[in-house]
């Protein structure tokens, strides 16, 4: 089995601006803690840098409209009425080059899925991607071009049944708009409810339309689900889902903001819960396309990074942080130096009514859905 991760130093050019909670930073400290602990130099590994993604690709999914305004806006030209496409202040700010940063994560995120559909890579890795928000004609929750859409569409051009895995705290709204009426692709989400987080969809009852319906999967989940929750539930609906679809390729947007201690939502997992979720992924996946995703804090986003290429490798990691990186990363680690999280118990005030919640939606599948994609209850 080869694996292929995918890296540039030119996506340092992701720079949303001082104020933004996406900070650039996050790429360059993961990939720095993958060196330390010698996990970019394997044997059965390569390193590959991306080019960016021509723009034929990117039509694919994306708007020619939307396109030129991203390529204007990105180049410093004035765009009226740039709020329509998504941009402006806030979430998705205008910098310069943001068309070709976007476009290199798409470039990454298609070089991974085409090194998997040749056979070059059983499994491969873009954590610069997984900007799963991004729409056909606008910007959305800090993303401006959807790598995922245009990575699966890349494998559906080698005739591949892809089956796609959203472990991101937000819903995976763009890829299931992508796909919402296809039985060829299967999205499936585990998030916080849309009523208390961005992007607001997701429920239970969105389960695809058309020839697609039954092929969106939306488990969302109540604040403060933790590990024990989570796990529970992700067993219940996503490998028996899995199992029925029989993928070819398994496309996994693994964003790590869903931990205890990211400061833009209010799920409770840890490092540890993350890395189980992402094994039970592997081990369902014949070949895998994995992608990045959100994270907001950037020692979770390293640490949980790092243990994801270690599992795609079959490499088992010491604790301890490596010293080096320690000094390196100091001022996000605040004191940290193991590359798990201390366990937490969280007050049953807390857990019991995630608990409640996520058994609701588990039987809500269950009836929903099973039934059309022929899968069975993981319950005896
Ligand atoms: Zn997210």
């Amino acid at each position: 089995m080869r694996t292929a991760l995918v890296h540039s130093d030119a996506y340092k050019r992701f720079d949303y601006g001082p104020e933004h909670p996406l900070r650039m930073e996050r790429l360059g400290l993961t990939f720095r803690l993958m060196e330390a602990y010698g996990l970019t130099r394997l044997p059965e590994m390569d390193v590959l840098a991306p080019a960016p993604a021509p723009d034929a690709a990117i039509g694919e999914f994306h708007t020619e409209e939307y396109l030129d305004v991203l390529r204007a806006a990105g180049a410093g030209a004035p765009v009226p009425h740039a709020y329509r496409y998504g941009l402006g202040p806030g979430d998705n700010p205008i910098w310069p080059g943001v068309y070709e940063a976007s476009a290199l994560a798409c470039g990454g995120s298609i070089l991974a899925a085409e090194l998997v559909a040749r056979g070059d890579a059983t499994r491969a890795f873009n954590f610069a991607g997984g900007l799963h928000h991004a729409m056909p004609d606008r910007a959305s929750g800090f993303c401006y071009l959807n790598d995922a859409v245009l990575a699966i569409l890349a494998l559906r051009h080698h005739g591949l049944r892809v089956a796609y895995v959203d472990i991101d705290a937000h819903h995976g709204d763009g890829v299931q708009a992508a796909f919402y009426r296809s039985s060829d692709v299967l999205t499936i989400s585990t998030h916080e409810r849309g009523d208390r987080l961005f992007p607001g969809t997701g429920a239970v009852e969105e389960i695809g339309e058309g020839p697609g319906r039954g092929y969106a999967v939306n488990l969302p989940l109540n604040p403060y689900t933790d590990d024990a929750v989570y796990l529970d539930a992700f067993d219940a609906i996503v490998p028996p889902v899995l199992r029925a679809f029989a993928p070819d390729v398994v496309v996994a947007q693994l964003g790590i903001d869903g931990h205890r201690t990211d400061p833009l939502t209010h799920l409770a997992l840890s490092v540890d819960g993350f890395a189980a979720a992402v094994g039970r992924i592997l081990a369902l996946a014949p070949r895998l396309v994995a992608l990045g995703g959100g994270g907001y804090d950037l020692s979770n986003v390293a640490r949980a990074w790092t243990v994801a290429w270690a599992l795609m490798n079959g490499v088992t990691l010491p604790a301890e942080l490596p010293p080096a990186f320690v000094v390196d990363a100091a001022p996000y680690l605040r004191g940290r130096r193991t590359l798990w999280d201390e366990a937490v118990v969280l007050p049953p005030e807390a857990t019991r009514p995630a608990r409640e919640f996520a058994g609701r939606q588990v039987a809500q599948l269950e009836r929903l859905v099973f039934p059309i994609l022929g899968a069975r209850t993981a319950r005896a």
